[in-house]
């Protein structure tokens, strides 16, 4: 049997009111998701456990059937993962942000968007600096670098710098354990800066800390062989992590321009080698954090008319499958930000017996509702019979 996972981030949402009382997923056509719903069966997953944030980081391991509360260990060290960083047992590392500050005020959490050559020299200023201290900056894209500390034992607090725009910095610095070492660095850090020369850049900004994850591989807990393909950096450090392997895909951006067929395509050439694939699209979420509900319409239709069919007729010509399609959290489009209500999800293929619902969104009528929502990995890959 073949198991497709197409994660389609960010696309529930709620009712808006500009487009009559109905959510995007309701609004938009979807004649292939809706086949899928029709001929398959139709619920929701509680992605985010009680306590936790609704991050992508959190919600895709969830969905791959990792359970959070056990695996979760930060941010920054699923990205070092995909980076090829090698964290030890007694290192931590931390998204090191490039960002515009004015004064003490975050003026903007990306530095306006700096350029990749601007992010990798202030990365090379920075390892100047730091040589031989156990500090090491790595280079990501733009705005988005890591720090990593070798042998430390911190116990922080940090705050990702999109959530203080605007405010002070200073009530928002790093606490707990380590974080006058921290804070330390980022002062020295920022003198780099004091002659221009990086764009808008005039300061760095740590957050997401984390050690290095302990998750047992894909194939432990389940028993398949497993592909991601994902062009962000996160998904692709988790399936690193799981196992699994990374798949890229030519034109793949991670936004609402990518490339949907090459995403599809590959995915599918990906069940050469794999029994699983998880294959994640980011542009409706992208869609969701820009707050235009007609990208977010058109994000969902991309994936529908530009995806959908070329993977329904691949995963056929495999005989035995099943394809399950499911966001990680909604990214609500007037809210611009994720929420963690449980997600819609619908599963279709074989040993699956068609329920009444013939569309997919957020209100369909439930035939599953997985509480603890990792469970859906057992769910979708064990049940023999699914609706029986
Ligand atoms: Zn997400």
């Amino acid at each position: 049997m073949k198991y497709l996972v197409l994660l389609t981030d960010g696309m529930s949402d709620l009712k808006i009111e500009k487009l009559g009382g109905k959510t995007i997923m309701q609004y938009a056509n979807t004649p292939n998701m809706d086949y899928i719903a029709k001929n398959g069966v139709g619920g929701f997953i509680k992605t985010t456990p009680d306590g936790y944030y609704p991050g992508s980081d959190i919600c895709n391991l969830t969905m791959m059937g990792f359970d959070p509360t056990k695996y979760y260990s930060g941010r920054s060290p699923l990205e070092a993962g995909s980076s090829g960083i090698d964290l030890g047992p007694n290192d931590m590392s931390f998204r090191c942000n490039l960002v515009t500050l004015d004064g003490d005020i975050m003026e903007d959490n990306s530095a306006h968007h700096v350029t990749n050559e601007t992010g990798a020299k202030s990365v090379d200023a920075l390892n100047e600096i730091f040589a031989g201290e156990g500090v090491e900056f790595h280079k990501g894209l733009g705005f988005r670098n890591l720090m990593v500390m070798r042998d430390v034992d911190f116990d922080l607090t940090t705050t990702a710098p999109h959530d203080i725009m605007g405010q002070s910095i200073k009530e928002h610095l790093p606490t707990g354990k380590g974080a006058e070492r921290l804070i330390d660095i980022m002062q020295r850090s920022n003198k780099i800066f004091a002659d221009g020369g990086y764009e808008r850049a005039n300061g760095v900004w740590f957050w997401g800390e984390g050690t290095r994850p302990s998750m047992p591989l894909f194939k432990d807990l389940y028993g398949l062989t497993s592909s991601v393909v994902a062009a962000v950096d996160l998904i692709r450090g988790i399936g690193k992590f799981a196992g699994m392997e990374i798949i890229d895909v030519p034109g793949a951006t991670g936004f609402i321009d990518t490339n949907f067929e090459g995403n599809a395509e590959y995915a599918l050439k990906a069940f050469e080698t794999s029994d699983y694939v998880f294959l994640h699209v980011e542009a409706a979420d992208e869609a969701g954090h820009m707050g235009v509900i007609e990208e977010k319409i058109k994000a969902v239709e991309n994936i529908d008319s530009r995806m959908c069919p070329i993977l329904l007729e691949g995963m056929k010509k495999f005989g035995d499958f099943r394809i399950l399609v499911s966001p990680d959290h909604p990214t609500p489009v007037e809210l611009r930000t994720h929420v963690a209500e449980p997600v819609p999800a619908i599963i279709y293929g074989t040993g699956v017996n068609p329920d009444e619902n013939t569309k997919y969104d957020e209100f369909m009528t439930p035939s599953f509702f997985i509480e603890e929502g990792y469970k859906i990995a057992d769910f979708f890959l064990k049940s023999t019979v699914i609706n029986g």
